[in-house]
């Protein structure tokens, strides 16, 4: 039995999917965050329970050749990368490892193929958007980042994933926020006004959004801080309030207002254009989305006579970097600003083929099958949590020729793809897109035909 707070050496041999290292004394698997395969360390057991334990690294005896040094003041303390102490060949044979571990476990895919996963080189600065939460703690106001499983707000200076100016802006608001008395919201008593600050930018920072997350409909001195933001920032191109009043940990409200340009910004991918909103997704590395595009694409092996159906559209960026290769796309999305993004990136690209409809992709698909619409192809690029079972159903239904899954959960799209290969398809391969690097996440496209057979 292990004893809280002593001290045993172990050897590192494996990682779980959030990242903490695995070893084992006295035949207990103990979890240990910030370790690498290889680590002979020292660890301090600071849980113990029935059958595992959660340790901290005390003392590196012998380092992994995976180790590298982290670059970040406050890695470890903040919930964003987990992966900054291993060097990033490792991170991807890790992240290959465990899409590879998913499909073949969770979804029993034995013959579906995996491909190499696919990285775009850069591994900082590849985020286009922050939230930052805003409290008021002991030491007074602190912006940044919820530190690990909590949500305590510590202070970031410069967050190596995001874009510098981020940073810059935020320290603008800061000040804005200290000379203007500008009351934080607190999560405890619901009460006070600031609750976020988002920023979204386009590629190279050519435009960026600014939005506000407020519990209220007004921030006081609003023509103050938007006229101090485009004096000092002219990449800011849109400044929205936020409305959020609700007691909740969803970071943005429904509903956003205008108060300085539009209420999107726009941004070139896969050489179109695409506005998007504070409230529409869009995917938070540019270069790591065409990429994820190109292998769906790809996947989809359009020959310019299919119906494309594009399920969880957002901004309908897939659905409209592959209409000049279908007959037709169809968007499903549930978010209306999204939707209307989708409509207008259709218009401003000249895209005549495309409809996005805005509904809830279960009640969709039921409507569109009533309709009689027949998708040859169906793309589907769903919430972490993967499609409802509702969704899967509609999918076998309409019995397109291919299905090309996109997911950032290689969990839930291994039960998926279990669920479709039940029911008459075959999973003909899978490909991992590190668009997260440091971190654990992980993206994948996957590939389902027909089976002509069943
Ligand atoms: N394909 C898009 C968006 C993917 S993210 C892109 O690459 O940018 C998943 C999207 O699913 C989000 O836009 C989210 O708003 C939407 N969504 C979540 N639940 C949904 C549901 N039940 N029905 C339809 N869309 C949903």
């Amino acid at each position: 039995m292990l004893n809280k707070n002593e001290i045993y050496q172990t050897e590192i041999t494996d990682i779980t999917e959030d990242g903490s290292g695995v070893g084992r004394i006295d035949g207990m698997c103990v979890f240990v965050p910030k370790t690498a395969v290889g680590d002979i360390c020292d660890v301090r057991i600071v849980k113990v329970l029935k059958s595992y334990a959660y340790g901290k690294l005390e003392k590196l005896i012998t380092p992994s050749p995976d180790r590298c040094d982290s670059d970040c003041d406050v890695f470890g303390r903040c919930g964003g990368c987990t992966l900054r102490h291993m060097t990033y060949e490792s991170e991807l044979r890790l992240k290959e490892s465990i899409v590879h571990n998913n499909l073949f476990r969770i979804g029993k895919l034995t013959d579906c193929k995996l491909l190499p996963i696919d990285a775009t080189g850069a591994s900082t600065r590849y985020r286009n958007k922050a939230q930052f939460p805003v409290a008021m703690n002991k030491n007074g106001l602190a912006v940044g980042f919820y530190a690990k499983h909590s949500h305590d707000v510590i202070n970031t200076v410069d967050c190596a994933l995001q874009p510098t100016l981020f940073s810059d802006i935020v320290a603008l608001i800061r000040a804005f926020i200290t000379e203007n008395s500008i009351s934080i919201y607190d999560e405890s008593s619901h009460s006070g006004l600031l609750r976020h600050i988002f920023l979204r930018s386009s590629a190279n920072c050519e435009s960026i959004s600014l939005c506000l997350v407020i519990n209220g409909e007004k921030l006081p001195h609003c023509d103050k801080l938007i006229s101090t933001v485009i004096s000092d920032f002219p990449q800011v191109k849109s400044i929205c309030l936020n409305v959020n009043r609700e007691k909740t940990n969803v970071i943005m409200g429904k509903k956003c207002i205008t108060v300085h340009g539009d209420e999107y910004i726009t941004d070139t991918l896969c050489g179109l254009k695409f506005n998007i909103s504070p409230l529409s997704f869009y995917q938070v590395n540019h270069d790591g989305a065409e990429l994820l595009y190109g292998k769906a694409v790809e996947f989809a092996e359009l020959t310019g006579n299919e119906t494309v159906l594009d399920l969880y559209c957002g901004a309908g960026t897939i659905g409209l970097s592959v209409a000049h290769k279908a007959k037709s796309v169809i968007g499903v999305e549930i978010i209306p600003q999204a939707i209307e993004n989708a409509k207008q990136n259709a218009l401003q690209n000249g895209i005549t083929n495309a409809e996005f409809m805005c509904a809830d992709a279960s009640k969709a698909v039921t409507v569109l099958h009533q309709q009689g619409v027949k998708p040859d192809v169906i793309i589907v690029d769903p919430p972490r949590k993967g499609c409802d079972v509702s969704v899967l159903t509609a999918l076998v239904q309409f019995a397109p020729k291919r299905i090309v899954m996109v997911s950032c959960n290689s969990a839930t799209l291994a039960r998926d793809m279990a669920y479709l290969c039940e029911n008459g398809y075959k999973a003909v391969k899978a490909q991992p897109v590190d668009m997260f690097p440091r971190t654990m996440h992980v993206e994948a496209v996957a590939l389902l035909q027909r089976d002509i057979n069943s």
